[in-house]
């Protein structure tokens, strides 16, 4: 079929879609995945604790209007997900459908993100999701140095109120900025890395891997493949059950 170049060929994207669903769906957890919480002996008074003040740094995100995106959101995104997750995924910035939403990926990227938390035998509910930008670039046009700068900091209090296990830096914004480096993706993913969580403060390990958009747009079983091999060893370190794929 002869397309235009802004054509959508929908018959490659639904079979994209139903591909990639089977991909990620079509795991077997071998022993019952253990809860990705912190010991369940830990004191519930201090996971309400970090609860209110992920409240509070959310609330701060909302009157934020520090850059330039401030006046052009519909909604902030300031992120979502346990108070005491193990695992803290970090992308880029709200799309369309986060910015109507104020809740991050909840749109096709974040529909796979889904299905890839699914595969490793957790739940969202379980992890915390959020950005680096806060709010939504127009266009989806890459976040400006000046706009990182501004929102950074927020997610540096979260991440320290969370204090998670792991970091997963969906694509190369995500992965430069938590890095401070200029690196690629390529480069930079598949192996752990270190955060600096601050003075004092033991690093947090970093798993940098492909962004689930990115995936979405350069759809290939050796794209798939990476991203799964880089989650494996994310649940390898958290000593947390690797699902089979059953296919
Ligand atoms: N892409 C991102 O980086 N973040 C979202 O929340 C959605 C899409």
């Amino acid at each position: 079929m002869l397309l235009m170049e802004n054509d959508v060929d929908f018959n490659k994207v639904v079979r994209q879609h139903l591909e990639m669903e089977q991909f990620f769906t079509g795991f077997t957890i071998r022993r019952e995945s253990r809860m990705p919480e912190k010991a369940p002996q830990k004191d519930e008074a201090a996971i309400t604790e970090k609860s209110r003040e992920l409240d509070r740094i959310a609330e701060e995100v909302r009157r934020c209007r520090q850059c330039g995106l401030g006046s052009l959101r519909t909604n902030a995104v300031p992120g979502e997900g346990h108070a005491d997750a193990r695992i803290l995924f970090v992308g880029e910035a709200p799309g369309a459908d986060e910015d109507a939403q104020g809740q991050p990926f909840v749109g096709r990227a974040g529909k796979l993100l889904d299905k890839v938390i699914a595969a490793m035998g957790l739940k969202r509910s379980n992890v915390w999701i959020g950005n680096i930008l806060k709010c939504r670039p127009p266009e989806n046009r890459d976040p400006r140095a000046e706009e990182i700068i501004s929102c950074f900091p927020y997610l540096q209090k979260q991440i320290e109120t969370i204090n998670p296990e792991i970091i997963v830096a969906l694509g190369a914004p995500a992965a430069r900025t938590l890095l401070n480096t200029n690196k690629s993706i390529g480069q930079l993913r598949g192996q752990f890395h270190e955060y600096y969580a601050g003075l004092g403060r033991p690093p947090i390990k970093l798993m940098p891997t492909y962004h689930t958009a990115y995936l979405l747009r350069n759809y290939s079983p050796e794209n798939r493949r990476k991203v799964w091999e880089d989650m494996k060893k994310v649940l390898a370190e958290l000593d947390l059950p690797i699902p089979e794929h059953s296919k």
